[in-house]
């Protein structure tokens, strides 16, 4: 029997797990205590892991219309679908979609050949509809996508603020290191910012239940406070940033009165809370999907973070605006330049250009951002994008206008689908599958939601003929006639590459540097510990900590936008608010976790929660049938009755989907509305109606 250390393929806390081998199998699963993420603990998710090492489900062959197809023609398939169509329609018609699932080396080798050697930036991602919105608001504060914290922050803060967030269910290993500093220190105060009362709220000394969607109001109301009572730490302000009277002023109408009524809070409570956050040390504000899933996501971000900058709670111990990713590997997505608008290594179009193509080698360099997620669908369905590869993800449940997306990926002239399973709702519209590596098959790197880079190992040998995704790209680069440029035989070093990138003519101005980890030999990197960036090979890393913004000015700035309340599509005037979100023993379109009966036991049914007074008005019983719809689409579900949830807006998890449970895609009633910034959908914000059945 062998002992790995790898790391837990779910959610953006990223925890160490050490996994027990005997035989080629996976037999006991435990947390790692040496990771720093986690120190040995699991949720039941991370915990039930080797029972999601089953063949059943799997995709083992590479399969064209149903039939098996050695690995050999299958990539010269590929290969073929891609010259040709790039020959005849230019190479703004071809387009990969990743996923926070890849690890970092999957997602540096697909963007490369993408933006590098066919000429198109259309290579997006999932993570799009997770975190892109923090990525700008961080972009526009700081110059650069840089997570000011670490989750020590939220041990050592006076005051967490946690929005838009149910951490409890959604990120369970930080929630518990979070409820146990505040049983070590009962001076710290927790204030949970979210319409539904969550298990979240459990730790609450504040709770507000703010109307879905006004946030915004409620930071720019902060920021006024704080100007009006002598709260703003002036010589922070005048030393680091740049853009705080604008700020100011903008927000000036956001008295707490005016945030009371945009809000529905009262002004006691409004003014509570500001005087906590003004007059605690040390806050750490903590925010997710509930902030960043929303069409004025950026400027909500921007709206967090300039009060930080405003007291100057960011770059010490215990403070900052803390973005949680959804994903396990969002970060080493958004650190390869896995997003459209973005080079590798947080490198950008305006500036690194020539600097990336040098690196690479590259010759057919694509000039401009490609199309975000939701405008890569859309291209697709006007006839624009003819050839897909979408790896490791489930686009025809997980975007909004699922409806669309189908019909897009039914036009496509081409769409190839590598994956671990088999059975997914867009796996039905593949010409060609490909069978992936899973989790425990896979090895290469992921980063988490503090910029911790972590290995997930390879435990067990791949089942059927599943192959990794890195070596799937790099062996069509090979047949495009990129042989020189992808020599990858390993993880290791496509690593080593993307590390010596992150290095090249790096001034200190680039905030991602890994260049210290460039010389790994493949020993080296089989047993590389957890490791935080910024770490340049050569002198300290820079950033807020020092006072320091990757800005052209070197300051932070302060964003300036009025807040907005969310609308819901023109075509929908439905009376009920709609929000979406995750459950606590599920995970994404449940490929894996809905394969576990432990795990099916909190909740085995597609449900949608709604108040107790909603339903008595609608003549709704509990765990009765009811319809919900809107003008996209109309799903049945069983009514759950919860007092937690406010009246007149309902709550459906997003997991379910058609292959699992059967027209139950939550995602087909949310329009296809996008932050113009960040081009994040409003995945938390619909309306509907709902009747008994
Ligand atoms: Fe995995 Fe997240 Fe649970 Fe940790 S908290 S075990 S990373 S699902």
């Amino acid at each position: 029997m062998t002992n790995c250390n790898t790391t837990c393929p779910y959610c953006g806390v990223g925890c160490g797990v050490s996994a027990e081998v005997e035989n080629d199998r996976v037999i006991a699963i435990s947390g790692d205590r040496s990771h720093p993420a986690n120190f040995g603990r699991l949720c039941v998710k991370g915990s039930s892991l080797a029972e999601t090492l089953v063949e059943d489900g799997r995709l083992l062959h590479p399969l064209l219309g149903g039939e098996r197809l050695a690995w050999d023609p299958a990539l010269d398939l590929v290969a073929d679908q891609l010259r040709s169509t790039v020959a005849r329609y230019g190479p703004e018609s071809v387009a990969f979609y990743l996923s926070g699932q890849l690890l970092t080396e999957d997602y540096y080798v697909a963007n490369k050949l993408m933006k590098g050697f066919l000429g198109s930036a259309n290579v997006d991602t999932n993570s799009r509809l997770c975190m892109s919105s923090a990525v700008s608001g961080y972009q526009r504060a700081f110059g650069a996508d840089h997570v000011p914290c670490s989750y020590e922050d939220l041990e050592h803060c006076d005051l967490l603020v946690m929005v838009g967030s149910n951490a409890a269910w959604t990120h369970p290993v930080l929630y518990q290191r979070i409820a146990e500093s505040k049983q070590r220190n009962p001076a710290k105060r927790i204030v949970v910012i979210d319409p539904r009362r969550t298990a979240s709220c459990d730790l609450a000394d504040l709770h507000l239940a703010p109307r879905a969607g006004s946030d915004g109001f409620l930071f720019a109301g902060l920021l006024n406070y704080l100007q009006r009572h002598g709260l703003v730490d002036r010589d922070y302000v005048a030393a680091h940033t740049e853009g705080f009277d604008a700020a100011v002023q903008q927000a000036a109408p956001q008295t707490p009165a005016a945030v009371s009524r945009a809000s529905g809070l009262s002004v006691d409570e409004l003014e509570q809370f500001y005087r906590l956050f003004g007059e605690s040390d040390r806050v750490v504000t903590f925010y997710s999907q509930g902030i960043n899933q929303s069409a004025t996501g950026t400027d909500k971000c921007n709206a967090i973070i300039n009060c930080h900058l405003a007291t100057g709670k960011l770059g010490r111990p215990g403070c900052g605006p803390f973005s949680i990713t959804g994903q396990p590997n969002a970060m080493g997505g958004r650190e390869v330049g896995g997003l459209a608008n973005q080079l590798a290594a947080h490198m950008n179009f305006d500036r690194h250009l020539e600097l990336v193509r040098r690196f690479w080698q590259a010759p057919a360099m694509a000039s401009r951002p490609g199309h975000k997620a939701v405008e890569l669908f859309q291209a697709m369905d006007r006839g624009e994008i003819r050839f897909v590869w979408i790896m490791a993800t489930n686009p025809a449940v997980s975007l909004p206008d699922t409806a669309q997306v189908r019909r897009a990926l039914q036009r496509c002239e081409f769409v190839v689908v590598s994956d671990c399973v088999h059975d997914t709702d867009t796996a039905a519209f593949a010409d060609l599958l490909l069978p992936a590596c899973g989790w425990g098959e896979k090895d290469g790197t992921v980063t988490n939601s503090e910029r911790c880079i972590s290995r997930q190992r390879a435990l067990v040998p791949p089942l059927g003929e599943a192959r990794p995704d890195w070596w799937m790209v790099t062996q069509v680069a090979r047949r495009l006639g990129f042989a020189d440029q992808f020599p990858y035989e390993g993880a290791a070093e496509i690593f080593s590459e993307h590390a010596r990138l992150s290095g090249f003519e790096n001034d200190g101005q680039r905030d991602f540097d890994i260049s210290a980890l460039a010389d790994l030999d493949r020993e080296q990197y089989d047993r590389l510990a957890p490791s935080y960036w910024p770490c340049p090979a050569a002198g300290a890393p820079v950033g807020p900590a020092q006072g320091h913004f990757f800005t052209p000015t070197g300051r932070a700035r302060f964003v300036s936008a009025a807040p907005a309340l969310p609308e819901p599509a023109s075509s929908d005037r439905a009376p009920l608010q709609l929000n979406t979100g995750r459950l606590r023993d599920q995970w994404h379109s449940m490929t894996r976790t809905g394969r576990v009966p432990k795990l099916m036991r909190h909740r085995d049914f597609f449900s949608i929660s709604l108040n107790p007074a909603d339903a008595a008005a609608l003549g709704i019983e509990a765990d009765s049938l009811v319809a919900v719809e809107n003008s996209r689409g109309r799903l049945t579900a069983l009514a759950q009755l919860d007092s937690g949830q406010p009246a007149g807006q309902l709550f459906c998890p997003i997991h379910w989907n058609d292959q699992f449970a059967g027209a139950a895609c939550v995602s087909q009633l949310i329009p296809a509305l996008t932050d113009p910034v960040s081009g994040q959908p409003q995945s938390k914000y619909t309306t509907v109606a709902l009747r008994p059945l």
